[in-house]
């Protein structure tokens, strides 16, 4: 009888579809995350290539781990968690800041039309840019520079995301979420706390849900 003859990469890519299973089931239901899109995009992300060659083997492990220039790719609870509760649409536009390694990006351009990423380490945007344009993104604009400011020409978003933490809510980042629009993002020094706001046609209405541990939003001028 003839085996079925795999090569290297075949033998890697079932492994990283096993290793994402498994990531979805014990870390992301079993916590609570229910959305089927993003437990699907979590799935389909390979997120063992957003993280340094030599940390390949923990690329699924339920933790941040380095990306390189003192920065961290978010633990994949806290990516699912993020992206859930932004509530992706199909037709949404978002604009995340901190781009880091891209796979927060990835993971949002499987869900929805079109994500806007802001980067302010050169190095990091770089690599990013790469590795979102080898995996074959048509619908992920990337930019290097600080995101404090957001992305004026491109506004207003449907949603926008925040994966630094800055000391309190960027308001220019307000002004650019459409209305009905959501924005999360860490806010606090040190002890930090997951911040979701909803632009209603009344008004912003602020929630803050679960204490997290992001790097801060570094703030340039
Ligand atoms: N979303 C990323 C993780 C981000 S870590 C991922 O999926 O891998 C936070 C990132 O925010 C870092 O890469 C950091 O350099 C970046 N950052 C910090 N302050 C910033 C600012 N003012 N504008 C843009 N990016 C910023």
């Amino acid at each position: 009888m003839l085996g079925v003859v795999m090569c290297g990469c075949q033998v890697r890519a079932q492994q990283g579809a096993a290793a994402r299973e498994q990531m979805v089931e014990s870390q992301l239901k079993e916590r609570g995350v229910k959305h089927p899109g993003v437990l699907d995009a979590m799935r389909r992300v390979p997120r063992h290539r957003f993280v340094p060659d030599a940390l390949d083997g923990r690329a699924y492990d339920d933790t941040p781990l380095p990306i390189g220039e003192g920065q961290t790719i978010s633990q994949p609870y806290i990516v699912a968690y993020m992206t859930e509760a932004l509530e992706p649409k199909a037709t949404d536009r978002v604009l995340e800041i901190g781009t880091g390694s891209g796979y927060q990006a990835a993971i949002l351009a499987e869900l929805v039309k079109e994500v806007y990423t802001i980067e302010l380490v050169p190095v990091l945007a770089d690599g990013a840019r790469t590795v979102l344009k080898e995996l074959g993104y048509a619908n992920i604009r990337t930019r290097q520079g600080d995101g404090y400011r957001g992305w004026p020409e491109a506004a207003p978003f449907d949603k926008i995301i925040v994966t630094a933490a800055p000391d309190d809510v960027p308001p220019v980042l307000v002004d650019q979420l459409a209305v009905n629009g959501i924005l999360v993002v860490p806010v606090g020094r040190g002890d930090q706390m997951m911040t979701i706001l909803r632009k209603t046609p009344a008004g912003v209405v602020r929630r803050e849900t679960i204490p997290v541990r992001f790097v801060p939003m570094i703030r340039k001028g």
